[in-house]
């Protein structure tokens, strides 16, 4: 493969600036790696080339003119398909959704075109997000570029395993209990939940409105805070989008942990966590002390209600999202001849959606019937209240909260598909940060067996810059290349 395919996006703009590299040489490069690899990823749901190919020659002409250029000039981008793209199938991995053109483009989307970036594909997920392997997908599961055999991690995996396999440069996940965070933990890359309100909404089929966020996927921490700094910001058209400035997060990579305060609960060393993940997240925490930070075991004991707080939650949440998927309104519609509206009405949505979907459509129904919301619904926001306190009163003390990003490594394919509790399970560690809404990260800190381990660093709310630091500085220091190999 062309050694250029192999560089992060910041490279790919300054050579594409300097006039080293026409951006139409390296997107066709990228996609002849689409036809040679893909068929053992299939990370992508749908490629864009035409649309690429074009786009890509009228920013050579641009940059041939001198003309001025967005920040993303000529990266290749991927795109999660749940988010909505113009005239551009957006199948949210779903039989439901599988002739679904939008009318509109997503915010992100639209900010991503205006910094000149150019669009690849739409990317494999689990169905309507709901899972953490991409096995879930009507389109058929996603492999992980490490080893073929495993998962890629989930929902956003098709993402994470174009960034990892060099079919994309960068790529957009959702990230609505750890979608992001996982499959970058299990591809080795860097994934960004970003803080609640902090990236639009608009044009993100929704999972659970309460709990999601958009961010990036990307080869290292500089890609992270590049792509960032494009979609951050407000947005009038999303109504929990924070109206804060637009921030350069580029000006956070700074190589310097001192003093910085590290807390490690250990409740994020539970049950069920393999050794080597621990040890591998432990001795990232020892290499962070040598490097002047500090750091502090502690517990937060309602972390131990987050993962069953946080499936009523998101159950209940879709269960409302996914009503509109009838065949009338919205989505799949059977071929029925019938006018029986109520058989329709259950045939469409039988066959449209995947098992997994339809049990947490029932699971969520029923969390949220009359006497069972109090026990059940009501119960798990107040666990949510209980865990945001937690972790309000842990940062008046800490700068940040480290551990790792899931308690296993990549798992193989198959094995964990037939067995809804152990996949939920491999989400313990994400969701307390969509529970409270803070921002996390997930860097690459080793490998155990040449599968890669996850550190997962998390900030108070809208402090992003204390991840890019901890982040750079363990990335600049000892190289994500370089980590150590735990057999
Ligand atoms: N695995 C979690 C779930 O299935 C998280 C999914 C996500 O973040 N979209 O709900």
């Amino acid at each position: 493969m062309p050694n250029y395919l192999e560089l992060s996006a910041y490279e790919i703009v300054e050579k594409v600036k300097a006039h080293e590299l026409r951006v139409e040489d390296y997107i066709a490069s990228l996609y002849e790696r689409i036809g040679k690899i893909e068929k053992e990823i299939h990370a992508y749901i749908t490629l864009t080339k035409e649309l690429a190919l074009k786009k890509a020659r009228e920013i050579d002409k641009r940059i041939k003119k001198r003309e001025k250029v967005g920040k993303l000039c000529g990266v290749g981008i991927a795109v999660k398909d749940n988010m909505c793209t113009k005239g551009i199938r957006t199948t949210c991995a779903s039989h439901m959704l599988e002739d679904f053109f939008p009318p509109y483009d997503a915010t992100v989307v639209e900010r991503i075109y205006d910094e000149d970036s150019v669009m690849i594909g739409k990317m494999n997920m689990d169905e309507f997000a709901m899972g953490s392997s991409t096995e879930h997908s009507y389109f058929g599961p996603t492999h992980n570029p490490c080893d073929l055999r495993m998962v890629p991690g989930g929902s956003s995996g098709g993402s994470a395993a174009a960034v990892a396999s060099s079919m994309a440069t960068l790529a957009l996940g959702s990230d609505t209990g750890g979608s992001i965070r996982c499959p970058a933990s299990f591809c080795s890359t860097v994934g960004l939940k970003p803080t609640y309100g902090l990236v639009s909404r608009y044009g993100l089929i929704a999972y659970a409105n309460s709990l999601e966020q958009i961010g990036p996927i990307t080869k290292d921490v500089r890609d992270c805070a590049l792509l960032l700094s494009c979609i951050a910001g407000h947005d009038p058209l999303d109504s929990t989008s924070v109206n804060k400035p637009q921030e350069d997060y580029m000006k956070y990579l700074i190589d310097d942990v001192d003093e910085v305060n590290i807390g490690v609960p250990c409740e994020l060393f539970g049950e069920g966590t393999q050794e080597h993940v621990a040890k591998s997240v432990w001795d990232a925490v020892s290499k962070l002390e040598g490097l002047g930070a500090g750091y502090e075991e502690i517990s937060l004991k309602s972390l131990h209600y987050a993962l069953p707080a946080y499936y009523i939650i998101a159950m209940s949440e879709s269960s409302s999202n996914l009503a509109r998927y009838d065949g009338l309104r919205y989505g799949y519609r059977v071929p029925d001849k019938s006018y029986d509206w109520s058989t329709v009405f259950s045939k469409n949505r039988r066959l449209g959606f995947g098992f997994e979907v339809k049990r947490r459509i029932i699971l969520g129904t029923f969390a949220l019937s009359a006497g069972y919301y109090d026990e059940y619904y009501l119960k798990a926001q107040k666990i949510r209240t209980l865990i945001k306190r937690d972790f309000e009163t842990a940062f008046e003390k800490f700068d940040v909260l480290v551990g790792p990003t899931l308690p296993v490594l990549p798992f193989r394919i198959g094995e964990k598909v037939e067995d809804p509790l152990e996949m939920y399970m491999c989400d313990v560690d994400t969701v307390p940060a969509n529970l409270t809404g803070i921002p996390s990260i997930s860097i690459p800190c080793g490998f155990s067996k040449g599968l890669p381990i996850g550190l997962q660093i998390m900030a108070p709310p809208f402090r992003e810059d204390l991840l890019f630091r901890v982040a750079f500085t363990f990335q600049k220091n000892f190289g994500f290349a370089r980590l150590k190999d735990y057999e």
